[in-house]
């Protein structure tokens, strides 16, 4: 039933919607993301925020990289 996907003239499917938020599992639109590959979600990131951010940068939890937001 799907083998004529509809698609708008000018749209380019993007590498959007590939990250997948290390904390939910959950396919998101955007993650702040890190080099060695941790991704966290917009809404994982508020609830963690008090152990990984530090104001205008993050700590990946993961390899310890501080990341600027
Ligand atoms: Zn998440
Ligand atoms: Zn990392």
């Amino acid at each position: 039933m799907n083998d004529q996907e509809k698609r708008p003239k000018g749209y380019r499917k993007r590498r959007s919607g590939e990250y997948i938020c290390h904390c939910c599992k959950q396919k998101q639109e955007f993650c702040w993301s890190c080099p060695c590959g941790f991704m966290i979600c917009k809404d994982c990131f508020e609830e963690n925020k008090w152990g990984i951010s530090n104001g205008p940068t993050w700590i990946c939890p993961d390899c310890e990289r501080i990341r600027m937001m």
